[in-house]
């Protein structure tokens, strides 16, 4: 019989329901899998066995109450298994932001995703792993050490939400949230060969996640395959009145065999993400999903994004902008860790110098520097400019085309190091994942073959504002046609 960790989603849900297995049992197994390949993954920051394990029982407690009077609706993820990025607010359980200036810092209180997951009946298995302030592309610069790709442990699991990337991928969960300023879903998902969603901006809630780029920032969901990851959406996405910027949308329920499926969609596929430094491996895998697509009755389209070159400067004076004052909070007095000083100043001084790492600091410089007085206008000022022309860009796509298909980063998944002096080559590992960020619109990544090495290569779907639903099925159809999505590394046994 097959492992319990091997499962779908809905797989799972449908047997608590039933009966045939507990959500403890599942809890079990997957507590099981951390416990054998953590030491080599390090998947997590911080897990949380325990409190998994009494989530699990009193989950069967009320699985076991309903199977003996069905009435009313179960919560719709009741005893599922979940991890969490360790930028999101769980109340009771340390959240660091995988920085050394929060190492203590427990919050009060869940951010809104988390809460509405709980209230739907997840389990947490943990704090998954991230670039420090989900500032990266590759889980290196974390405080708390760097995350493994299970497909080769040599390598990076993209970020930074890597630590969610492999734990999915290394079936040490059945999903996990990531969250997606610059990339931060899609990457990973696409280094470690699993299934991620990067949310319109405006549809999820921000509450409770600690911010990076504000006006970037969006909270998304990794699991092995659309499917999986389409309930877990459902929960979490949604008008809440506590992110002024989350927009009062209806959530209609999403129908992946839907009307709008392959047949007669319009696939744009914009030259400006098939240049040059594009790995070849990757090229063919995404070349060859879209043919894929064509077979099943999409109509290919090529189509032009013409800022794309843009995204890559004009994120990188945004991003450390709004980074800079977003973590001028962090000084010791409020949250976590406080070193000593003679003056006020001087603990500020001590506690920011010696907690925070050195990318954070390069951004929090950056960024400071493109905002003052005499530059402000020649960086943010222009970046801003930009940004709205590299809006325009998808606006003018999508009365063309239905959705956008591109490969999610230039190459596989780098060597543990292999960037790690040249902040300038990771940075420009982003180049096509940061449009979507800048311009707003979802997107979906999910795997479509291997490079030589045997590392995943992932493709990209974006599309117009609030459309999940369209890419949810666009994807699915491919994972119905293919087999890529259940592919899982050999270390994950
Ligand atoms: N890699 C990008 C950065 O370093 C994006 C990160 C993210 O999406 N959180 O900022």
């Amino acid at each position: 019989m097959p492992g319990l960790h091997e499962l779908s989603v809905s797989e799972a849900l449908e047997k608590l329901r039933q009966g045939e297995i507990s959500s403890r049992e599942l809890t079990h197994a997957y507590l099981e899998r951390i416990a054998a390949q953590e030491d080599r993954l390090h998947a997590f920051i911080t897990l949380t066995p325990e409190k998994a394990l009494s989530m699990a029982a009193a989950a069967d407690q009320k699985l076991a109450a309903w199977r003996r009077s069905p009435s009313g609706e179960l919560p719709p993820l009741l005893g599922l298994p979940m991890a969490i990025k360790d930028v999101l607010c769980l109340a009771g359980v340390r959240c660091t932001c995988g920085s050394k200036i929060l190492e203590t810092f427990i919050p009060p209180f869940n951010a809104t995703v988390v809460e509405r997951l709980l209230a739907a009946g997840i389990v947490v298995l943990g704090k998954t792993n991230t670039d420090e302030y989900a500032m990266g592309s590759s889980t290196e610069n974390s405080a708390y050490g760097v995350t493994h790709n299970p497909w080769n442990l040599e390598h990076v699991p993209g970020g930074s939400s890597g630590g969610s990337a492999a734990a999915v991928s290394a079936r040490l969960a059945p999903a996990a949230l990531g969250t997606d300023t610059g990339g931060s879903v899609r990457q990973p998902a696409s280094f470690c060969g699993v299934t991620g969603l990067k949310t319109t901006y405006g549809r999820v809630s921000r509450y409770g996640l600690v911010a990076y780029g504000s006006s970037l920032d969006t909270i998304g969901v990794l699991a092995r395959s659309a499917a999986d990851a389409a309930p877990i959406f459902q929960v979490f996405a949604g008008y809440d009145p506590l992110d002024a910027t989350s927009m009062n949308l209806p959530l209609p329920p999403i129908d992946l065999q839907g009307p709008d499926s392959v047949r007669g969609l319009r696939l744009g596929v914009p030259q400006e993400y098939f240049i040059g430094g594009l790995q070849p491996d990757v090229e063919n895998a995404v070349r060859q999903a879209i043919s894929v697509y064509q077979s099943m009755g999409a109509e290919i389209k090529p189509i032009s994004l013409p800022h794309t070159e843009y995204a890559v400067p004009v994120y990188y004076l945004i991003a450390p902008a709004e980074a800079s004052a977003n973590l001028a909070r962090f000084d010791g007095i409020r949250y976590g860790p406080r070193l000593s000083g003679e003056a006020l100043w001087d603990i500020y001084f001590q506690t920011r110098g010696q907690k925070f790492g050195a990318e954070v600091k390069r951004r929090i410089m950056l960024g400071t520097y493109a905002l003052s007085a005499g530059y402000y206008d020649a960086y943010y000022g222009q970046a801003q400019k930009v940004r709205t022309l590299i809006k325009r860009d998808f606006e003018n796509a999508f009365q063309e085309v239905d959705v956008i298909a591109a490969p999610v980063a230039p190459t596989t998944a780098f060597r543990i190091g292999e960037h790690s002096n040249d902040p300038l080559a990771m940075y420009l590992e982003d180049v096509f994942t940061l449009p979507g960020n800048l311009a707003g619109v979802p997107g979906l990544a999910f795997p479509v073959g291997f490079d030589s090495g045997g590392l995943p290569v992932g493709i990209q779907l974006m599309g117009p504002h609030f459309r999940e639903d369209m890419l949810f099925r666009a994807a699915h159809a491919y994972q119905q046609a293919t087999d890529w999505h259940l592919r899982s590394p050999a270390y994950a046994g």
